[in-house]
């Protein structure tokens, strides 16, 4: 067979090699060990969970590395593509952190080693393409639809395995004027690989995450260039990581039985392989099994669905870090300021059956982390949230940015932050008390003796300017004068000498003020509130008390 003929036929208008391509992407200059790696997402508008895990684990190897992280766009499926997904991607990774040194961006490429979006690219995958054919590696063919539906069938029958392999790739060994007439008749074409392997060879391979694995090599004429002259994802794996100088490959296991295919096509190509480190996937647990997250019943999935809780950005990248390195979180209790990205973060702790999503978990990593921030970190990350989700709330905040500090300010700092928040979405019932247009009494006063009384009692001598102790001083005064115990070791040795005690007569106070029996320390409370708004609210709970 005339191979250059046959690739001249095929490809008329490919006029660079090979040669060219490498000088126009040449090696990177980095240092030794320095890894390159790259996110490489399909843009079906849904960036989920695992994208971030695999965006993450492979941007924690570069960036700790000295090396370079960046982001291509693999857009070969039209039929997934969703407009506007390209956008909506590059937004959601860095709406989370994922900072990329080069590749596609809202505003362009960045980089020397572009173009990063696939759909742009297929001048350089044809001339591998090309190469291919010359060598007697590739070749056309022009079986149809329902040919390969003819062939699968046979297949199911014989319980053969299934595939373009052996007698059933009929187009790998025709002439070179059957095939120049299919052409000149007009017929669709893809190009095919043409497999030397055989499953009866087995070999070993080391994945990073994986450890040792056993793959049978590829024996199926796959598919390189689909008949539009688009690459499948496999060619254009081994076309773009390699011009793109990728060294490490993140990507989830779901391409583990493709990798054979892939070793057999980086070595036909000539291209060094990359290092693989295959990502399990997220599970989460299920009563008492364990099952894979899904799209469609895990809301939990999608990156959208934290953003709308509330979670500060922090939270996640944290909690993904401590289900990713399970000694990420004594690293941060003995370490509570670091920046994150000075934890030593190693790819080789990541369990290889993947890891188990808890959302309970998150909510407390995310306590946590709210509960370290400033009241200012706090409230211009409420304004974010608030703007797009909670406008009524949003209002309130920017009404008196002071107040609202005032309010987030309350138990922050020291040893013991309070830890109410989880996520933003939790502060509007936790403080909405402040606010007059959104106070409400959600809690009834408890049946007890005399309640009005020591409301009136309270607000009658309440003085903004008393110190804590001398305002609670009086709290204790009035219990004792209305029948209830002011110690509280006393009422608990004999509960029947009294009508009750000062932690009852507190919460008549608190739920006549805040609306509810619990809520952040009530001194402090007042202080913010004001003495006008304090009396206002004891002089209405008397009210509502005596009708
Ligand atoms: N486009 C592929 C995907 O979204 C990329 C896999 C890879 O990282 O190589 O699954």
């Amino acid at each position: 067979m005339d191979y250059e003929r046959l690739a001249e036929l095929l490809f008329p208008d490919v006029k660079d090699t090979p040669e060219d391509m490498e000088r126009r992407y040449p090696p990177r200059n980095l240092p030794e060990g320095a890894v390159v790696s790259r996110m490489a997402p399909s843009p079906t508008g849904f960036v989920h969970l695992g994208n971030l895990v695999q965006g993450l684990t492979s941007e924690r190897m570069a960036h700790q590395t000295g090396g370079v992280l960046f982001l291509r766009v693999e857009d070969t499926d039209s039929k997934r593509e969703v407009p506007g997904a390209v956008r909506i991607l590059i937004e959601t990774l860095a709406h989370y952190g994922i900072r990329f040194d080069e590749g596609a961006g809202t505003g362009g490429d960045v980089g020397d080693y572009g173009p990063y979006t696939q759909s742009q690219r297929k001048d350089i995958y044809h001339v591998y393409a090309k190469h291919l054919v010359q060598s007697g590696m590739a070749y056309p063919c022009f079986c149809t639809e329902e040919d390969l539906e003819q062939m699968r069938k046979d297949q199911e029958e014989k319980h053969v395995n299934f595939g373009y392999y052996g007698s059933y790739a009929v187009w790998r060994d025709r002439g070179l004027d059957e095939i120049e007439a299919q052409i000149r008749a007009g017929k669709p074409w893809v190009l095919r690989f043409r497999s030397t392997g055989s499953i009866e060879n087995k070999h070993t391979f080391k994945d990073l995450v994986k450890g040792e694995i056993v793959l049978t090599e590829n024996d199926i004429d796959q598919v390189l260039l689909k008949s539009d002259g688009i690459p499948t994802y496999h060619f254009a794996h081994a076309v773009d990581d390699h011009l793109m100088r990728t060294t490490h490959v993140v990507r989830g296991d779901e391409w583990l039985p493709s990798l054979p295919f892939h070793v057999q096509l980086f070595r036909a190509l000539g291209f060094k392989l990359p290092q693989y480190a295959h990502i399990g996937p997220l599970m989460k647990m299920d009563g008492e099994s364990k099952r894979k997250l899904s799209k469609r019943k895990d809301p939990e999935l999608a990156l959208t669905f934290y953003k709308a809780e509330g979670f500060p950005v922090s939270s996640v990248y944290e909690y993904i870090l401590g289900i990713l390195n399970s000694n990420y979180e004594d690293w941060r209790k003995c370490n509570p300021d670091a920046d994150p990205t000075s934890f030593a973060f190693s790819y080789r702790k990541l369990n290889p059956a993947g890891s188990l999503f808890d959302y309970d978990k998150l909510c407390n990593v995310s306590k946590n982390v709210i509960s370290r921030m400033s009241a200012e970190q706090v409230y211009d990350e409420l304004l974010g949230f608030s703007a797009e989700f909670d406008p009524e709330f949003h209002a309130l905040l920017i009404r008196d940015p002071d107040y609202a500090k005032a309010i987030l300010g309350i138990g922050r700092g020291g040893k013991k932050p309070r830890k109410d928040l989880a996520t933003w979405k939790e502060a509007r019932p936790y403080m909405g008390f402040f606010y007059d247009e959104l106070f409400t009494r959600d809690e009834p006063f408890p049946e007890m003796p005399g309640i009005p009384e020591i409301l009136g009692a309270f607000a009658d001598g309440y003085d903004e300017a008393d110190a804590q102790d001398v305002w609670f001083d009086r709290i204790k005064a009035i219990a004792d004068r209305f029948g209830y115990a002011s110690d509280m070791k006393e009422y608990k040795e004999n509960p029947e000498a009294w009508k009750g005690s000062v932690a009852d007569v507190s919460n008549f106070i608190r739920i006549a003020v805040t609306g509810r029996s619990s809520s952040p320390d009530m001194y402090a409370v007042m202080q913010i509130l004001g003495k006008d708004r304090v009396t206002a609210r004891l002089r209405a709970a008397i009210a509502g008390l005596e009708v």
